[in-house]
C-alpha cells in the first residue's frame, strides 16, 4: 500500500526532530564539558548538522506530501479542538508549513552569511565587552543589522507591518510591533513611578546574605529544589556553567544549568528554580508528540513564562520560604535566626540597577522596553549601529533613571545582539506577563494553593500547568494558550495587580 501523505510526514517529522535533538545534545555539552580544543570541530558538527536539518525541511517532498494533506484536510477548522479527528493533523501540518516558508524563503547564501556574522559578532562583542570598547564590535554589529533587514525582506514583511515583524515571528508567532508598542508604554506608564516610590524607601536588610556560601552545600540545596517542584531527574539532569540554560533534547531529557556562586547564594536558588520553570514545561509536553513538530512551546514568550512564574511568583513568595528557609537553614546556619518575611524582604529588594538579568521584577520589564526601543530604532534605520552607546546611555536614562559609568556595563551587555538576535528580548517581557496571568488563574482554580505552597507541596500548581499550559503543545499560538488557562488574551493587568498586591504587603508589614 502506498503511504499516505500523513505518514510520510510523520516519518520526516521524526527524522528533523531525531536530527534536531542531536545537535541539541552537542550544544549542551558545547556549554558543559566539551574540552577546550574541540570547539573548533563542534562548531563545524553543528553547523554540518544544521545544514542537513535545514536541507530536510527544504526538501521538495516535504512540500509536496505537505500540499497533499492540506489538501486532503481542507478548509481549517479549530485547531484545538479535541472532537476534530483531524485537528492533530492540521496542527501539525500548520507548525510545519510556518516552519518550512521560513526556511526556504532564506537564501543559502543569507544563512551562511549570518553564520559567519554571528561567528564574527560573537567574538567581537566578547573582546569588546572585556575591554569595555564598543568601537571593537561595532562594524560586526552593523553587519548583523544588515543582514537581518535582508532576511526580514526575504521572510516577507507581514500586511501592515514592517521589517521587525518578520524577524519577532520567529520567536513570538503573530506578535506585531503594533501591539507591543502600545503595551509597552503602558507598562512603562505605571512601572516607572512604582520603581521611583520603591527605590526611594529605605532597602530590606540583606545583611545575613553577605558573606560564604559553601559551594557543595548550594548544589545539594539546588537538587532539593528541582525534586521538590517535581524536576523527574530520571528524565533531565542539572549541570554547571557560566551562564545558566535550558536545553529541551525530548520529554524523557531535559538538561538545566545553573550558577553556583559563593558570594551570592540567591543566585544558584533563582538560577534552578528559573531552568526548572523551563525544563518543567519541556518534560510535561505530551509524550506522544516527541516526534511531531507538535511536541513543543509555541513561542518563547509562553516559555518564559514558564520559567519566571517558577522563579518569581513562586520563588519571591512568602508561602514558598515559609516551606524552604528551614531547609536552606539547615545547610547554612548563619540563617538559623532569620524568618521568613526577612528573607521574604530581601529577595525582594527593588533597586535601579543597570545589569538586566539582575534585575529585580519591578524594574525587569524596563530593561526589556529600552532594548526593544533601540533595536526596533537599528532595524528601521534611524539608529546607525555606530551611535548605539550613545542612544543606550539616553534612553537607559530617561526609562531607568542611570547612565551606565562604561559600555560593558550599558549595550555591550548581552549576547543577543552579537548573535543577531533581534526581536527576541520582547518575549522577555511577555513572558512576565503571561506568568502572572497563569499563576493568577491557577489560584483562582485552586484557592488552597498558598496553603499548599506553605506546606512544601508544589504538585497540585505543577499539575495545573501540565493540563492548562504544557499539554497543548504547539497545537495552538501562544495567546491562545493563555486565553484558554486564563479566560484573557496577553495584558498587563494581572502582572500590574501582583505587583501592587505584593509591595503593598511588604510596606504593610513594616
Ligand atoms: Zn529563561
Amino acid at each position: 500500500m502506498p503511504e499516505t501523505a500523513w505518514e510520510d510526514l510523520t516519518r520526516r517529522m521524526a527524522d528533523l526532530r531525531a536530527l534536531g535533538g542531536a545537535a541539541a545534545v552537542l550544544a549542551w555539552d558545547q556549554e558543559t564539558y566539551l574540552p577546550r580544543r574541540g570547539s573548533e570541530a563542534r562548531g563545524e558538527q553543528l553547523a554540518a548538522l544544521q545544514g542537513v536539518l535545514h536541507e530536510r525541511l527544504c526538501d521538495p517532498r516535504l512540500g509536496d506530501a505537505l500540499a497533499r494533506l492540506e489538501g486532503a484536510l481542507g478548509p481549517a477548522g479549530d485547531p484545538g479542538d479535541p472532537a476534530d479527528p483531524t485537528g492533530e493533523r492540521r496542527a501539525a501540518a500548520r507548525a510545519l508549513r510556518f516552519d518550512r516558508e521560513r526556511a526556504v524563503r532564506i537564501p543559502g547564501e543569507l544563512v551562511r552569511g549570518l553564520a559567519l556574522a554571528q561567528s564574527a559578532g560573537v567574538e567581537a562583542w566578547r573582546e569588546a565587552r572585556e575591554q569595555s570598547r564598543f568601537a571593537r564590535f561595532a562594524p560586526a554589529l552593523a553587519s548583523l543589522v544588515r543582514l537581518r533587514r535582508e532576511m526580514a525582506d526575504a521572510l516577507g514583511v507581514p500586511a501592515g507591518g514592517e521589517r521587525y515583524d518578520a524577524l519577532l515571528d520567529g520567536y513570538e508567532e503573530g506578535m506585531r510591533v503594533s501591539r507591543l508598542a502600545p503595551l509597552f508604554r503602558r507598562l512603562t506608564g505605571w512601572l516607572t513611578p512604582l520603581v521611583d516610590r520603591l527605590a526611594a524607601a529605605p532597602p530590606p536588610d540583606d545583611s545575613f546574605l553577605r558573606g560564604r556560601f559553601d559551594a557543595e552545600a548550594q548544589w545539594a540545596f539546588t537538587l532539593e529544589l528541582l525534586e521538590a517542584v517535581g524536576f523527574d531527574g530520571e528524565a533531565g539532569r542539572q549541570d554547571r556553567s557560566a551562564h545558566p540554560f535550558t536545553q529541551g533534547i525530548d520529554p524523557g531529557d531535559v538538561r538545566l544549568t545553573t550558577r553556583v556562586l559563593e558570594a551570592l547564594p540567591l543566585s544558584s536558588i533563582f538560577s534552578t528554580l528559573h531552568e526548572a520553570g523551563h525544563g518543567l514545561y519541556e518534560q510535561g509536553l505530551p509524550r506522544r508528540w516527541r516526534s511531531s513538530v507538535l511536541g513543543a512551546a509555541p513561542s518563547m514568550g509562553l516559555h518564559e513564562s514558564q520559567s519566571r512564574l517558577w522563579e518569581n511568583l513562586v520563588g519571591r513568595s512568602l508561602p514558598f520560604w515559609k516551606a524552604f528557609l528551614p531547609r536552606l537553614a539547615a545547610r547554612f546556619p548563619q540563617l538559623g535566626g532569620v524568618t521568613p518575611e526577612r528573607f521574604h524582604r530581601a529577595v525582594n529588594k527593588v533597586e535601579r540597577s543597570l545589569i538586566r538579568v539582575e534585575a529585580d521584577e519591578v524594574t525587569y520589564n524596563l530593561h526589556v522596553v529600552l532594548r526593544f526601543e533601540l533595536e526596533l530604532s537599528l532595524l528601521r534605520g534611524e539608529l546607525e549601529p555606530d551611535d548605539l552607546p550613545g542612544a543606550w546611555n539616553e534612553r537607559s536614562q530617561a526609562i531607568l533613571g542611570l547612565t551606565p559609568p562604561s559600555d560593558a556595563e550599558g549595550c555591550l551587555q548581552d549576547i543577543h545582539w552579537a548573535w543577531g538576535e533581534f526581536g527576541y528580548f520582547p518575549t522577555y517581557a511577555l513572558g512576565n506577563l503571561y506568568a502572572a496571568s497563569l499563576h493568577a488563574a491557577a489560584r483562582r482554580a485552586l484557592p488552597g494553593l498558598d496553603g499548599e505552597l506553605e506546606a512544601g507541596r508544589l504538585a497540585p500548581l505543577l499539575g495545573w500547568l501540565r493540563q492548562h499550559v504544557h499539554a497543548a503543545g504547539r497545537t495552538l499560538p501562544a495567546e491562545e494558550v493563555v486565553r484558554r488557562a486564563t479566560g484573557a488574551g496577553l495584558d498587563d493587568a494581572d502582572f500590574r495587580r501582583y505587583l501592587t498586591e505584593k509591595y503593598q504587603g511588604l510596606a504593610g508589614r513594616g
